[in-house]
């Protein structure tokens, strides 16, 4: 197709989006979902299986209690209603991966419904409505070679790895999200950003997109100003924070170019391509009677006990948003300011800057500062830009005891995201110390008046503003590694000016 795609700008006067988001979350537990194999992730393919998670005849599943702890804990986190009392399913299918031919999930009856989260886009709040948390298991992988893309199509072997097989799986479903515009694509990575911090601070997964602990599909709908809804599409398994971005953008612009053109648009899953930034079709959307849901027969029921719950509830971690917002607090800055440190993503790094002894104001300078700058230019996330937290706080520290100028800082710096180790030992190493032997000092400030006669006098004459030019001298033959403000007045005491 060679049609040429309307601009985003001149899609959104046209079409109202509605966006939703399905988000399979990976439980951190020790053992899979309904048997006690390990689910650390890596392990040579098939080592971590037995009969219930490859489904052999006669095994039997038994519910494990942490994932139904953490679900309820999400739940809550999220403000939802917890079931009293809710069964499993069977959702029948067939995939070379689910070695049971069924995956154990749930249907009409999830543990956890109607809450909500909250989110903050361009500083504008909007609440993300919940619709259900559910519980489910993971399948395998299916590895597929001998081609060049890895994917099925000019495979010449599929291979089949159950270690997966059986993780416990939580699915986040949020309501339709109407009437959001424009903002639709970062609506989606504001409520994804949100939830994987919530899940963090939960501690219930490790949340890591990019080894699939965090899988995010996109629904995405256009209809004209006032209409009904239009049919959505599903785009499948988007990886990252800027993809899901992404991905609403493009599948609004190129539902938009079909509608145009007075077309349909079917109702099917589309897949995300993270090199070119499109979707492509890829099945059409079964609906739930093709899964054939019956209540799972060889589980109980799941029954918490309200003052477990209730237990729960109380033990919650503080929430990022209201945690941000005491930080806020804490370091005395202003919505803009906060929004900066949320932007460059250095919340977490900048509070344990602090926690490892830098003040506020200086761990804010280093993260926003040079560190950003450097993550800017090398695509690089902040968080992996080389420099640890503890390393950020020991520099300041250097340039608190006198001993690092903050131009020396910043070249010390340098080092230190290149791998050379910690502030201190680079400072040593590389000789970048601040010269602060008061005979090297005095003797370099003689040198440079006895080389410019003409300024000494003026500066002896009361013109003191000349001095500068003798603080470029000594600052030139120190090698930039002396105090400017202790040369400065080195050079008024030896010329016997007031400063
Ligand atoms: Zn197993």
């Amino acid at each position: 197709m060679t049609t040429t795609l309307p601009a985003y700008d001149e899609v959104v006067p046209r079409y109202e989006p509605v966006i939703g988001l399905e988000t399979h979350v990976e439980l951190g537990t020790n053992t899979k979902m309904f048997c006690g194999c390990p689910t650390d992730f890596g392990g040579a393919p098939n080592t971590r299986v037995c009969p219930v998670c490859l489904g052999l005849p006669g095994s039997l599943p038994v519910a494990n209690r942490a994932a139904v702890e953490a679900t309820i804990r999400i739940g809550l986190a999220l403000s939802c209603s917890i079931a009293q009392w809710c069964r499993f399913a069977r959702k029948n299918y067939y995939y070379p991966d689910m070695p049971k031919n069924f995956q154990i999930s749930q249907y009409d009856e999830p543990l956890c419904v109607d809450g909500y989260l909250d989110v903050e886009v361009n500083g504008e709040p909007v609440r993300i409505g919940i619709e259900r948390v559910h519980l489910e298991e993971d399948t395998g992988k299916t590895l597929h070679v001998g081609g060049a893309t890895g994917r099925i199509h000019g495979a010449t072997e599929s291979l089949v790895d159950y270690n997966r097989a059986g993780i416990p799986l939580v699915e986040i479903v949020t309501k339709p999200i109407p009437g959001t515009g424009a903002m639709a694509p970062e609506v989606a990575r504001a409520y994804v950003t949100e939830l994987r911090d919530v899940l963090r601070s939960l501690g219930v997964s490790d949340v890591r997109m990019e080894e699939g602990s965090l899988r995010c599909d996109v629904n995405t709908s256009l209809n004209p100003p006032g209409e009904q809804w239009g049919t959505r599409t599903e785009t499948k398994n988007v990886n990252s924070l800027r993809s899901v971005e992404r991905a609403v953008r493009s599948e609004m612009i190129r539902q938009a170019s079909v509608l145009d053109a007075g077309g349909r648009i079917v109702q099917e899953t589309r897949h995300f391509h993270e090199e070119t930034g499109d979707t492509t079709s890829g099945r059409s959307k079964e609906t739930a009677t093709d899964y054939r849901y019956f209540p799972e027969p060889d589980l109980v029921p799941i029954a918490p006990d309200p003052s477990w719950v209730a237990e729960l509830k109380a033990e919650l971690p503080e929430l990022p948003r209201l945690h941000r917002r005491r930080l806020q607090q804490e370091w005395g800055l202003s919505d803009l300011d906060m929004q900066s440190i949320l932007n460059a993503g250095a919340v977490e790094l900048i509070e344990a800057t602090i926690a490892a002894g830098a003040t506020p104001a200086a761990a804010r300078k280093w993260w926003l500062g040079e560190l950003s700058r450097r993550a800017n230019e090398t695509g690089a996330e902040l968080a992996d830009i080389g420099a640890t937290p503890g390393q950020v706080a020991e520099l300041q520290g250097l340039v608190d005891a006198g001993k690092l100028t903050d131009k020396l800082a910043r070249t010390v710096l340098e080092h230190v995201v290149a791998g050379e180790g910690s502030p201190a030992e680079i400072m040593a190493a590389r000789n970048l110390e601040v010269v602060s032997d008061t005979g090297a000092l005095t003797a370099a400030v003689d040198e440079a008046i006895a080389a410019n006669p003409a300024i000494a006098d003026k500066v002896r004459g009361g013109k003191v503003a000349a001095a500068g030019a003798l603080v470029g001298a000594v600052m030139k033959t120190t090698r930039g590694q002396a105090d400017a403000k202790t040369v400065r007045e080195l050079i008024l005491e030896r010329l016997g000016a007031q400063g």
